[in-house]
C-alpha cells in the first residue's frame, strides 16, 4: 500500500506542475497546536526566533481542549507533598516502564510550569486562602506510597480548555505563525536529518514545502483506531505514522489506555476527577466492588487497575443492564453545590449523552480507549532518538517531539492521571529551549536542500487521490475500528492479537484498492479522511504487533496468556520499524533508562522489591 511507485505522474517535473509547491523559510516548524504544540511554539518565538505552527485544525479545536481534570504538580497547596513523591508515584505507575530520568525532569519541572501559566492568566480554581486548588486523582501518595495525595490543579471540569485558551494567546503575543487548517503530509528528510515539512491546505489543496532547521512534531495520539474511544475525531496518529513513513522506530505502541468511565455508548469521558471528589462505582448489585480489586486506593487505584476491575465484573455477570454489559458511577451522594462548583461539565455531559441527572441518578459507564502511551522516542530534551551503531540514544538531528505522539518516556506503561497535560507544556517548553539553545549556538542558516526534496509525499497524495479502486475508505476505517476493539482490548490473548494482525494487515490490502470520490481541491474532506486512515492503520499495524511480541502483563498490556510482569526479560522499550513495502512491522528494543537526572530520588524502589 505505501510503495511509491508513480504511476499517473512519472517525474517530479510533471509532479510539480500537477501540484506547484509554494515554499516557506522557518527556524522552527511546529505540527500541531494543542497544548504541547502552543507550548513549544511560543516558547521559541518569545526568544526572537521565527516560528510557523501548522495545524490541520484551527488550534482551539485541538483535543487538549476536552481535558477535564486537571495538571499534576506538587505545589502541596491542599495537603502536604513533595516531588520526589510525585517521581516515585509516576515510576510505580508506569509499571517500571518509564525513563526515570525524564521522569525527575518532568516532576521537578511541574510546579514551574504551572505558575508560568498561572502568571499567563490561566484561571485556576482556588482554596479559600486564594492558593491554586488541587484535587486527589488515581495512583497519588504522600511519603512513597503512604495516604493519598491531593495533587491535581485544576480549572473546574475545563483545564485542558483554560490551558489551551491561555497558550493560543500567548503564542499570539509572541507572533508565531500560524498555518491553521493545513494538513502535514510528510516529513521531508535528508542524509539522515530532518529538514522540514510538506504540508497541504485544506482549504484549496495547495502543497507547502516547509523549510527548518528545526521540526518539532506535537501532533497527538491515536486512539480513533478503536471502536469506542474519548478521543477527538483528529487523534489519527498522523505524527508516529510520518516517522514511521521516514524509517525511523516508534516506541512502546503496545501500551494503550482505557480510561476506567466512559458513558455506556458513546464512550464520551467522565473525568477520574468525579471519583477523586468522592464519586465511586457501583455493579449490579450496588456493591463498591473496588473495596476487593483494591483494599487501600478503592475507586482510586491507577487506571489500568480499575478498567480491569470492571471487565472482570462484567465477565462475572455483574453488569449492569440488560445485557449486563457495564456498571454505575454513583455521585448523587456529593452535595449538588458541590457537583454545581466542581463538577459543572461532567454533569453537563451525563445529562446530554446518558439523559442522567448526576445529583439524582448514577451513570452508566465502561472501559473506553482514552491514551496511547507510545509514540516517538525522545529524550528528555525533546530529541527524537533512533538507535544506531550501538548507541541506544542516538539522536536524529532536526526532529523533536512533544506531547501525545512522543513517548519520553514518562508514562512507561501506564500514564497517571493529570499527568499528560503536565506532560505537554514540560516537554513542549523542553523542546523549544532545546532548539533555542541550538539555533544560538549554531547560527540560523539552512543548509542546501534538494530540489525535488518533498517528492514522495507529493507522489503519495496524487495516488491516493486517484486511485482506481472500488473500497470506500469508511467500510475499512469501521472493520479496522472493530479488530481493534476486539482484539486489542483491556484482556489480550496470543490467538486474539494474532488474528487482529491478520485483519490489519487485510485493511492494509484493501487500502491499495480504496476509492476517494472527491476530486476538488477545495474542502476535501474524503481526501483528509483517507491520509488521515492510512496513518490509522500504520498505528493499528504496530501497535497490535509490538503487542503479541511482548509476553507478559505490565501496565495496560494485560495477557491473559502471561498474567505476570517479566522484569528479567522484558524491562525494555519495544521499538517498532514499518516495512513500507509488507504491511509488516520490524521489532526492535531499547533499554530503560533506570536512573533519575540526579540521586535527589533515592527513594525509588528498584521494582523487584516493590511488587
Ligand atoms: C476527553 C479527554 C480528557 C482528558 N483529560 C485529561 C486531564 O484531565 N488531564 C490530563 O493530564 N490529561 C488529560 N487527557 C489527555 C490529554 O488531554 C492529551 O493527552 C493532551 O491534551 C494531548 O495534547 P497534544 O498537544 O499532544 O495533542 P492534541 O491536543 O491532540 O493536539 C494535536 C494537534 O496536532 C494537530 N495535527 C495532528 N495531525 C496533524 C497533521 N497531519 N497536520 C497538521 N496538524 C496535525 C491537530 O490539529 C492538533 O492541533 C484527556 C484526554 C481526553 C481525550
Amino acid at each position: 500500500m505505501l510503495r511509491r511507485t508513480y504511476s499517473r505522474l512519472a517525474d517530479w517535473a510533471k509532479l510539480s506542475k500537477a501540484y506547484p509547491v509554494i515554499d516557506h523559510f522557518f527556524d522552527c516548524v511546529v505540527v500541531g497546536a494543542g497544548g504541547s504544540g502552543l507550548r513549544a511554539a511560543m516558547g521559541v518565538a518569545a526568544a526572537g526566533f521565527d516560528v510557523a505552527c501548522v495545524s490541520k485544525l484551527y488550534p482551539s479545536r485541538s483535543h487538549t481542549i476536552a481535558a477535564q481534570g486537571g495538571i499534576n504538580a506538587a505545589l502541596a497547596n491542599c495537603e502536604e507533598d513533595d516531588w520526589r513523591w510525585h517521581v516515585y508515584d509516576t515510576v510505580k505507575g508506569s509499571d517500571w516502564l518509564g525513563d526515570q530520568d525524564a521522569i525527575q525532569y518532568m516532576c521537578q519541572e511541574a510546579p514551574c510550569v504551572v505558575s508560568e501559566m498561572e502568571n499567563m492568566g490561566l484561571p485556576f480554581l482556588r482554596t479559600k486562602d486564594g492558593f491554586i486548588y488541587q484535587r486527589a486523582f488515581g495512583g497519588q501518595s504522600i511519603h512513597y506510597g503512604g495516604r493519598q495525595a491531593r495533587r491535581t490543579c485544576a480549572a473546574s471540569d475545563r483545564t485542558g480548555h483554560a490551558m489551551l485558551h491561555t497558550l493560543y494567546g500567548q503564542s499570539f503575543q509572541y507572533g508565531v505563525n500560524f498555518f491553521n487548517e493545513h494538513y502535514a503530509l510528510d516529513l521531508i528528510m535528508q542524509d539522515g536529518c530532518c529538514r522540514g515539512v510538506m504540508a497541504m491546505s485544506i482549504d484549496d489543496g495547495t502543497i507547502h514545502r516547509f523549510r527548518s532547521k528545526y521540526v518539532i512534531l506535537a501532533t497527538g495520539g491515536y486512539g480513533r483506531c478503536w471502536f469506542t474511544t474519548t478521543s477527538a475525531k483528529a487523534c489519527t496518529g498522523d505524527g508516529t505514522a510520518m516517522v514511521a513513513r521516514a524509517g525511523l522506530p516508534t516506541e512502546d505502541m503496545e501500551f494503550v489506555q482505557f480510561h476506567p468511565t466512559g458513558i455506556y455508548g458513546p464512550g464520551v469521558l467522565i473525568t477520574e476527577g468525579a471519583r477523586g471528589e468522592g464519586g465511586y462505582l457501583v455493579n449490579s448489585e450496588g456493591e463498591r466492588f473496588m473495596t476487593r480489586y483494591a483494599p487501600k486506593a478503592k475507586d482510586l487505584a491507577s487506571r489500568d487497575v480499575v478498567s480491569r476491575a470492571i471487565t472482570m465484573e462484567i465477565l462475572a455477570g455483574r453488569g449492569c443492564g440488560p445485557k449486563k454489559d457495564h456498571v454505575m458511577l454513583q455521585l448523587h451522594h456529593i452535595a449538588p453545590d458541590q457537583l454545581a462548583k466542581k463538577l459543572p461539565g461532567i454533569s453537563e455531559s451525563a445529562h446530554t449523552f446518558a439523559g442522567v441527572d448526576v445529583t439524582k441518578e448514577s451513570i452508566p459507564i465502561v472501559p473506553t480507549v482514552h491514551y496511547t502511551m507510545g509514540g516517538v522516542p525522545t529524550l528528555w530534551t525533546g530529541e527524537v532518538v533512533s538507535p544506531r551503531d550501538g548507541d541506544d540514544n542516538a539522536i536524529v538531528p532536526g526532529l523533536l517531539a512533544a506531547g501525545e505522539c512522543a513517548c519520553a518516556s514518562v508514562h512507561g506503561a501506564n500514564r497517571l492521571g493529570a499527568n499528560s497535560l503536565l506532560d505537554i507544556v514540560v516537554f513542549g517548553k523542553s523542546c523549544a529551549n532545546t532548539v533555542i539553545f541550538n539555533l544560538t549556538k549554531e547560527g540560523r542558516k539552512q543548509p542546501e536542500l534538494a530540489p525535488n526534496a518533498g517528492e514522495s509525499a507529493i507522489a503519495d497524495l496524487d495516488r491516493i487521490l486517484h486511485n482506481k479502486g472500488d473500497i470506500p475508505i469508511a467500510r475499512i476505517r469501521e472493520r479496522m475500528k472493530e479488530s481493534m476493539a476486539l482484539y486489542a482490548a483491556v484482556f489480550r490473548t496470543e490467538d486474539s492479537m494474532r488474528k487482529g494482525v491478520e485483519i490489519i494487515q487485510e485493511c492494509y490490502r484493501d487500502f491499495s484498492h480504496a476509492y476517494v470520490h472527491d476530486k476538488s481541491p477545495v474542502w476535501n474532506s474524503n481526501l483528509v479522511e483517507a491520509l488521515e486512515l492510512r496513518n490509522l492503520l500504520t498505528n493499528a499495524l504496530i501497535t497490535i504487533t509490538s503487542g503479541v511480541a511482548r509476553k507478559e502483563s505490565r501496565g495496560a498490556h494485560a495477557r491473559d496468556d502471561y498474567q505476570e510482569r517479566d522484569d528479567i526479560n522484558w524491562m525494555k522499550h519495544s521499538l517498532a520499524y514499518l516495512d513500507d513495502k509488507g504491511a509488516k512491522v520490524d521489532l526492535a528494543y531499547r533499554a530503560v533508562h533506570q536512573d533519575t537526572l540526579t540521586n535527589e530520588v533515592e527513594s525509588i524502589p528498584p521494582a523487584k522489591r516493590v511488587y
